[in-house]
């Protein structure tokens, strides 16, 4: 949208276009109660806001449809402007012919995300919390719908402003003191600085760190499942899923592709992802699955590493543990050791080389123990972050501008230690400054709004 568009008058339908019972269209803009009075049976502007009204939708005298109308007048209204909400019958006939009237009469069709970008620019929200009803809408899972839930309530912006304006404070002393250079005074106490820097620093690095559990519950955690042919790994993949999707096979090396599913479990919900094996191979199509293995681990937070209890022994499990830890370049990567056809084994006593790497024992294929392997997925997103109230980092613009601000308040840092002079201290602050205000929308530019609101659906 452009900016100069902000005063056209726009309408959209909110609700899925295809027939469904009801429907329902949005006007909302300076013209929307001026356009509802010349296309609905009753006059709407004499009313009060927060009022519904049962009436008829007429074009050329003749009825469209039977609708409630309901009005919200600015700035009383999600967009802030006046808005009115028809609820309709949901024909696609009706549907069009609704838009069609208003478009007629002066409104225009609403790009996605308009009523948002609107409510962010008249001050209803700040950014993140326009971007956290994207998050709600698209939230599959109670946990992605509860960090979505926050966020809208605002309590990351507000800890975001908190910490800009304790900065400003220094800023505006240490500009202060630039303007009277000749005298050498220091209005900013140095010491307090510090001090102030370093607090901030540590509220930027929990912000930052927790985003990878907020990006993997937002997105669903990637999990992968590694081991050797035979393993049971497509067998672990069904157990889980709880249907038959992976080919299972008794001959080694059947599962060539990778199968992405996911499943939800207390709330989280985990992609699992399938892979080929990791053996050593000659074999073509084979050695494709295993590269692919490697790529997959990449992408995970957690591997599962699935092997046969019957055959491997302690020091092949370390060192391919090992080995994986390394390959994945991810050091937060969590690996689960598991190991399966627990109740082939003759001699139990053959687990105790295992007790340092603490495997969970399942039976894939009657789904023994699976139990314990979902609760310790659980363990490791740590949900405990999301029981308490803590503001979670789910959204990769949110912590990129936080990593950058951290960056340059690491610089303040240096400059402080070293003792460097006000007009440095003072660069460097604004651009931490700058970084924060990008995540709220202080600062923005239109194409930052075009690529936020452009994911949005239309109507919302
Ligand atoms: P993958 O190559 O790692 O995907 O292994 P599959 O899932 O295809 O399993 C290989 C073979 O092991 C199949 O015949 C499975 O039925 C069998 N299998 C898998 N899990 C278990 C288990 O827990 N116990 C027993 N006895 N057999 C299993």
């Amino acid at each position: 949208m452009k900016l100069a568009e902000r005063d056209d008058t726009i309408c959209a339908l909110s609700t899925p276009p295809a027939m469904a019972a009801l429907a329902v269209i949005r006007l909302s803009g300076k013209k929307a109660l001026q356009i509802a009075d010349e296309i609905f049976s009753r006059n709407l502007s004499n009313k009060a806001s927060h009022t519904l009204h049962f009436g008829r939708i007429i074009k050329n005298e003749s009825t469209i449809d039977e609708a409630v109308a309901s009005i919200f007048k600015g700035p009383h209204s999600f967009s802030g402007e006046d808005t009115i909400e028809f609820t309709i019958h949901g024909s696609t006939f009706i549907q069009q012919e609704v838009l069609q009237l208003m478009v007629i009469k002066g409104a225009r069709l609403a790009y996605p995300g308009e009523f948002s970008q609107r409510a962010f620019l008249n001050g209803k929200m700040d950014l993140s919390q326009a971007e956290a009803i994207h998050d709600l809408i698209s939230s599959k899972s109670a946990a992605s719908h509860d960090l979505a839930l926050r966020q809208l309530r605002g309590g990351f912006g507000k800890e975001i402003k908190q910490l800009r304006e304790d900065l400003m404070y220094f800023a505006s002393m240490i500009e202060l003191e630039l303007d009277f250079a000749e005298e050498d005074v220091e209005f900013a106490n140095r010491d307090l600085l510090k001090k102030l820097v370093n607090q901030l620093m540590q509220a930027l690095r929990r912000l930052t760190d927790s985003f990878a559990s907020g990006n993997a519950i937002r997105n669903g955690v990637p999990v992968a499942i590694i081991g050797k042919p035979n393993a049971g790994k497509s067998t672990l993949l069904n157990a889980l899923l709880n249907e038959e999707r992976a080919i299972v096979s008794s001959i080694a090396g059947t599962t060539r592709d990778t199968i992405e599913d996911t499943i939800i479990i207390e709330g989280v919900e985990f992609r699992f992802i399938d892979t080929a094996g990791l053996r050593e191979t000659t074999d073509e199509i084979e050695s494709i699955g295993v590269q692919r293995s490697m790529d997959k681990v990449k992408e995970a937070a957690i591997v599962i590493y699935l092997f046969d209890v019957q055959e491997i022994d302690s020091k092949i499990l370390s060192k391919e543990i090992e080995l994986l830890q390394i390959h994945s370049g991810n050091e937060n990567l969590k690996i689960i050791p598991v190991g399966n056809k627990y109740e082939l084994l003759q001699d139990p006593t053959k687990l105790s080389q295992f007790t340092s790497l603490n495997p969970i024992y399942i039976s894939a294929k009657s789904g023994n123990n699976l139990d314990l392997l979902k609760d310790q997925l659980l363990h490791i997103i740590n949900t405990e972050a999301l029981q308490n109230s803590a503001v979670i980092v789910t959204n990769v613009r949110h912590y990129e501008a936080l990593t950058k601000a951290l960056q340059s308040l690491q610089e303040v840092n240096t400059g402080l230690n070293t003792g460097i002079t006000g007009d440095f201290l003072a660069i460097d602050i604004r651009r931490t400054l700058h970084f924060l205000a990008e995540i709220v929308g202080e600062v923005t530019s239109e194409d930052l709004l075009g690529t936020i609101f452009g994911k949005f659906c239309i109507g919302k």
